[in-house]
């Protein structure tokens, strides 16, 4: 018998109902990302390009499903707003309300917008 160290890829049905819910978003947000990826990521939970290509961290499947879905959503918005303003953080609220307890905090207990995989650091 062996044994491997390498991390496994998650099943195939478990990313692909994930693009699934992302594509959901995407019509129901009003976005239209070109490609969705969904590989691992050491410092962040997602990006996305400017040329509409999002990407998404294999980690986030194993994650709660309202982190999913807040990271999914916040990904999303940046195919409208690339910053984390006014408009944003109103579109965000729109569709998900409780974003709030959801976000990761910041250094001073406040709900951050980064989704980068340290704690505690804002990030884009
Ligand atoms: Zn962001």
């Amino acid at each position: 018998m062996t044994t491997t160290l390498r991390r496994r890829p998650k099943r195939r049905t478990d990313v692909y109902a994930f693009k699934q819910r992302v594509r959901a978003w995407a019509e129901r947000i009003g976005v239209r990302p070109k490609e969705i990826h969904v590989r691992t990521m050491t410092t962040k939970w997602a990006s996305c390009s400017s040329t509409g290509r999002v990407t998404f961290s294999a980690d986030l499947l194993g994650e709660l499903h309202e982190w999913q879905e807040y990271v999914i959503v916040h990904e999303l918005l940046h195919l409208h707003v690339p910053n984390h303003g006014k408009l944003f953080k109103a579109l965000l609220a729109a569709f998900v309300p409780n974003w709030r307890t959801v976000a990761p905090r910041n250094r001073r207990g406040e709900a951050g917008l980064g989704l980068s995989r340290a704690a505690g650091t804002a990030a884009v």
